[in-house]
């Protein structure tokens, strides 16, 4: 049986590869996946064959990995992030009854939300909903449904795909629909650019200040809880050991 790696690579360069995705690409023969995050890893691996594909064409990129890894290789469909996250796991694992000779391993990785959360400081240590503003697959209205969701729960709030040239104003439509869900302005918020890659860039700010901001497609961004608070600069979402323990 030939195996398929599906394997998450972290946000930006080698130091963030687990050791797992470093043992399956270093296994795999061929390494395929979008561009930019093939060329990502395949100077670690040098002499393995590559194929790269631009960011449309994701059917065809799985239906090739899945009939080379039919044909008698092993393949490493590489994706940012996590695989499973807003990536190509589910619908490799979806075409894969087709492909009845090919056993597939998901490899996890460190996705955008942890990276940069990591970046910002701790925004992420209570409940939080991950939500991609992208409508290219999911209908806007779903998309606001979630927000809405999401902010009556309180929950701290991590945005994928927060904004592109064509969707341009959605930061500021979903920041909107917070502040209408009654999420004060001065909510601690933050955004992080390039995670793990040249010209990283992060800022902490207020849910209004957000509001205002021009951020792309190379962001990852954090709307805290009513509790999310801006301690020296980090964004931090407290447990609450600071009102059990009662300093
Ligand atoms: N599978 C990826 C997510 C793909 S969706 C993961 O698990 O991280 C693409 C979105 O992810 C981007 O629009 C951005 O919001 C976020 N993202 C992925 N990599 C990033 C990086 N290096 N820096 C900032 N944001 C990133």
């Amino acid at each position: 049986m030939n195996t398929l790696f599906v394997v998450g690579i972290g946000p930006g360069g080698p130091e963030f590869l687990t050791g797992e995705a470093r043992e399956a690409l270093s296994r795999a023969q061929v390494l395929c996946g979008y561009t930019v995050y093939v060329d990502l890893v395949a100077p670690l691996f040098p002499g393995k064959e590559t194929y790269t594909s631009p960011m449309t064409k994701e059917l065809e990129r799985c239906r090739w990995a899945l009939e080379t890894a039919q044909s008698g290789r092993d393949v490493a469909f590489v994706c940012s992030g996590d695989a499973g996250v807003y990536g190509m796991a589910g619908l490799l694992l979806q075409l894969a009854p087709q492909f009845p000779a090919v056993e597939i391993r998901v490899v996890a990785g460190v996705t955008a939300a942890l990276s940069g959360g990591a970046v910002l400081g701790a925004p992420l240590g209570h409940d939080f909903c991950v939500i991609s503003l992208s409508d290219l697959l999911t209908p806007w209205k779903v998309i606001e449904t979630r927000l809405r969701c999401a902010a009556r729960g309180d929950f701290c709030l991590c945005l994928y795909n927060p904004s592109s040239r064509k969707r341009a104003g959605y930061l500021q439509k979903a920041c909107d629909i917070l502040l209408e869900e009654g999420r004060s302005p001065q909510t601690v918020c933050g955004w992080v650019k390039n995670i793990g890659r040249e010209g990283q860039e992060s800022r902490v700010l207020s849910l209004s200040d957000l509001r205002a901001e021009q951020l792309d497609m190379f962001t990852t961004v954090f709307i805290g809880s009513s509790t999310t608070q801006e301690v020296n600069g980090r964004m931090v979402t407290p447990r609450g050991y600071e009102q059990k323990c009662g300093w």
